[in-house]
């Protein structure tokens, strides 16, 4: 009830402008001690093979404020990145995505991948790969089960720099995935340039599938596209049978799925649970 009400609250600021600005203030000011006060977690989201076995999961990171209640990311993410708390909270989030990935892969999943989003702050950072490697060492998670998510937007923005720094990620091994893909400006054949592993048919073309057969259409072509080019593909958002159905015919064994109707975010414990059942 206190939760459900804090959240009532926070939603009721956003909507005013001139509030707004207060309410980012204070979640910025909040936001610098959640990590420290234990508020954020990592969810693990399952990405499944056709079969419904699970091949892996995407960290999603969760802040239940004890003053705003649960917040999501389209909210805190751009005051982090804006604040520049997010390169301490997102190398908090791959340590954890790569601990609880090595926990798995030791246990009931030896293949297990985990996808980490990255953040332009981050990306940034001179030190980034140097930050990856340590974090790769510590938890002892390989570098080729680690999925890091960029947009496309970061690559488009300063590409020779992005062309080196996704090369040296490259050189320790990692997997790399371009999120959203088909929101932002780039073609497929100029992000073949960045050596990309994988490619996230981003969840606004996934919603039509089943029912509008101009979503149908692209989805094919960029499966078709992703195959020639030699990339993996993950699709987002799948909440229906139907979709489910489409892509498995579109993509068989070369598309992972990813979306409700797979499962939900979940704190780490319950994926336990869902990778020890029979389907894991
Ligand atoms: P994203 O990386 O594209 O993550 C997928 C988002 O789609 C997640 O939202 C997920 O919960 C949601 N989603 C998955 N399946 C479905 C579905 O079937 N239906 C619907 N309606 N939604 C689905 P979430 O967790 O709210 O995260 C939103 C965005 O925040 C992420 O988009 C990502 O850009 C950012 N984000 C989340 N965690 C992190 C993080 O640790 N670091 C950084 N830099 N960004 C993060
Ligand atoms: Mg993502
Ligand atoms: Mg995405
Ligand atoms: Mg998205």
């Amino acid at each position: 009830r206190a939760k459900e009400s804090g959240t009532n609250r926070f939603q009721f600021y956003t909507e005013d402008m001139g509030a707004g600005a207060m309410e980012r203030l204070q979640l910025e000011s909040h936001l610098r001690h959640a990590l420290a006060r234990g508020e954020l977690a990592v969810h693990f989201q399952p990405q499944c093979r056709a079969d419904g076995s699970v091949a892996g999961a995407e960290a999603l990171l969760r802040w239940n404020s004890p003053r705003f209640g649960m917040v999501p990311p389209v909210r805190f993410i751009p005051i982090a990145e804006r604040s520049g708390l997010i390169v301490e909270i997102g190398e908090w989030v791959l340590r954890e995505a790569c601990r609880q990935g090595q926990r798995w892969r030791n246990g009931p999943a030896p293949e297990f991948r985990v996808a980490v989003n990255l953040s332009v702050a981050q990306f940034r950072q001179a030190d980034l790969v140097a930050r990856v490697a340590d974090i790769l060492a510590e938890t002892g998670f390989p570098a080729t089960a680690l999925e890091l998510e960029i947009t496309e937007s970061m690559l488009m923005e300063e590409v020779q720099s992005s062309l080196e720094t996704l090369a040296s990620l490259k050189a320790l091994g990692c997997m790399l995935a371009i999120d959203d893909f088909g929101t932002g400006y780039s073609s497929l054949a100029y992000l073949k340039r960045f050596e990309l592993d994988v490619l996230k048919i981003d969840k606004s073309f996934v919603d039509g599938l089943g029912n509008d057969g101009n979503d149908s259409a692209v989805v094919h072509a960029i499966v078709g596209m992703a195959r020639s080019l030699g990339l993996a593909m993950v699709a987002e958002g799948v909440e229906s049978h139907d979709q489910y159905d489409e892509l498995v015919a579109f993509g068989g064994e070369d598309i992972l799925l990813q979306g409700y109707l797979l499962g939900y975010p979940m704190p780490a414990d319950e994926l336990d649970h869902r990778l020890a059942s029979p389907t894991g």
